[in-house]
């Protein structure tokens, strides 16, 4: 067996820590550097806090609806403070979980910041000391932070990005929302289901820019039922403070200028990688489109012992992606024959109702030259959904017309962003629509959804009327 490695590891999130933690089950000798806290963005700042609010914030919706079953429920009050100190509390857990298997599996945690002095080199600054740490091989994962919005400074008073959101001190009367991307709309039906007016101001044509459009439909109607506005083809252009409140500048498609009054704006127009200050001139590497590290399909970078992964090497940004690449990196350095050969990489969107995707769209599909044949099926037809009082929304199943091989799914409705695992397998698997089809499911169940859909690319599902 060869020698092991000495790896450092910039960055603890989801990229990072499971690089190391698989680096230390291969053998290698292994220190992880932080400047904040084990976890990184998706533990703190953005998967773990936003879902934990947003289960409470569902459950409010939930007990809302409950009176249609026969139970009442008295005015229902929420307590922020509490409710922060709620997701504060698992967020540390979580955190005090990952501080524990590192310390389990022999990994050394360095606080503070790193910057690349040279290739084999890393000065680490923590309450104005500096020291050096010297490796084998370099593993950057220094993630990403929130894109800045010329005119919106976050102040963390009046302008808030996703992180001020996360750990309110109270509830906004008025929530403005820059960006209609994941973050601000799960962010924007948060804050309604807590109780606040949400307006929201995009500057392309219409939600989540670039997701399934029949799916976003689905979104935009539940934002119309629940009196969201979403402005769409506007941009916002600047802000003033008023004796009331905040008075926001958007301008339209034709240029025409208006305002909203608000007392809160959240701007989450997308998040950029972090490399600034992490000198990476020092070691030869220049960023490539985007800011984003280019890395190949061993997630090495253009210098021999320095690799990156998660969002620093790329879309798309998603903690599970990063922890692929950190488990592929992990490999290679350990001389294992691994490559990042995923063939698809899900995507899940906690709005109300839910959305998830994976592979290729309808579109998406037929623009890589596939003849494509589409299957869908409502919630609406689903006993499973109906019992739940959850029928918003459909399954598609998008599939190759000649090999009726699976190609995407794209769903929308009650747990898709569970549901959507199985269709992520199916397609890792090289399954068919008909394989699918020909799984029995659990009676019933939402995932029986997916079924029928698949059933219906053959216009074979049970629970519709026949397409005539
Ligand atoms: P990060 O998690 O950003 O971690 C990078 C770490 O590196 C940080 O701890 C940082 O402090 C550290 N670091 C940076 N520079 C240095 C340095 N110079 N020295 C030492 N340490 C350094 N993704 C999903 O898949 N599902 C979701 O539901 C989801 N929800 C989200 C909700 C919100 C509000 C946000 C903001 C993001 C969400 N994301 C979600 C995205 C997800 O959080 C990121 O894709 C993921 O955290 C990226 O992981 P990473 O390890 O690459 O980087």
């Amino acid at each position: 067996m060869s020698a092991p490695r000495n790896v450092l590891v910039l960055g603890s999130g989801p990229a990072g820590y499971v690089c190391a933690i698989r680096l230390a089950q291969l053998g290698q000798a292994v220190t992880v550097v932080e400047k904040e806290r084990l976890g990184g963005t998706c533990l703190h700042v953005g998967c773990i806090p936003s879902k934990a609010l947003i289960a409470a914030g569902a459950l409010l919706e939930r007990i809302r609806r409950a009176g249609t079953m026969g139970i009442e429920v008295g005015e229902l009050t929420v307590d922020v403070q509490k409710l922060v100190a709620w997701k504060a509390g698992l967020v540390e857990r979580l955190s005090g979980g990952i501080g524990s298997l590192f310390e389990k599996h022999g990994i050394r945690v360095v606080p503070g910041a790193a910057r690349i002095v040279d290739r084999h080199t890393v000065e680490v600054t923590a309450g104005g000391a500096v020291s050096r740490l010297a490796a084998d091989d370099l593993v950057i994962a220094t993630g990403s932070g929130p894109a800045p919005l010329p005119g919106f400074d976050f102040d963390g008073a009046h302008v808030w990005s996703s992180t001020e959101a996360l750990a309110p001190d109270r509830v906004p009367e008025h929530l403005l929302v820059i960006g209609a991307g994941y973050i601000g709309l799960e962010l924007g039906f948060l804050y309604h289901s807590l109780g606040s007016r949400v307006t929201v101001v995009e500057f392309t044509e219409g939600a989540l820019p670039g997701q399934d459009r029949d799916c976003v439909k689905v979104i935009e109607r539940s934002l119309k039922k629940r009196k969201i506005a979403l402005h769409t083809r506007s941009a916002a252009r600047g802000y003033a403070v008023k004796k009331k409140g905040l008075e926001v500048t958007v301008e339209g498609a034709d240029g025409t200028a208006t305002t909203i009054a608000c007392d809160q704006i959240l701007c989450t127009v997308g998040r950029l990688p972090s490399t600034a200050g992490l000198g990476l001139e020092n070691a030869g590497l220049v960023p490539g489109d985007g800011g984003f590290l280019t890395v190949d399909s061993r997630m090495r970078t253009a210098v021999p012992n320095i690799y990156a992964i998660g969002d620093v090497a790329g879309q798309p940004m998603l903690a599970h992606k990063g922890s692929r690449e950190g488990l592929v990196c992990a490999g290679v350095i350990a001389g294992r024959p691994e490559e990042y050969d995923a063939r698809c990489v899900p995507a899940v969107i906690f709005t109300s109702p839910e959305m998830a995707a994976v592979g290729l769209g309808e579109a998406e599909a037929k623009a890589h030259g596939r003849e494509v044949r589409v299957g869908q099926f409502p919630f609406a037809a689903l006993g499973r959904a109906l019992a739940m009082q959850e029928t918003e929304g459909f399954v598609k199943v998008v599939a190759d017309a000649r090999t009726d091989e699976l190609l995407g799914v794209q769903m929308v409705g009650p747990e898709v962003t569970e549901l959507i695992a199985e269709a992520a397998l199916a397609i890792e698997l090289g399954a068919t629509a008909e394989d699918v089809a020909r799984t029995i499911h659990a009676h019933p169940t939402l995932p029986e959804a997916l079924m029928e859909a698949a059933e219906s690319v053959h216009g074979l599902a049970v629970h519709v009327f026949p397409r005539r």
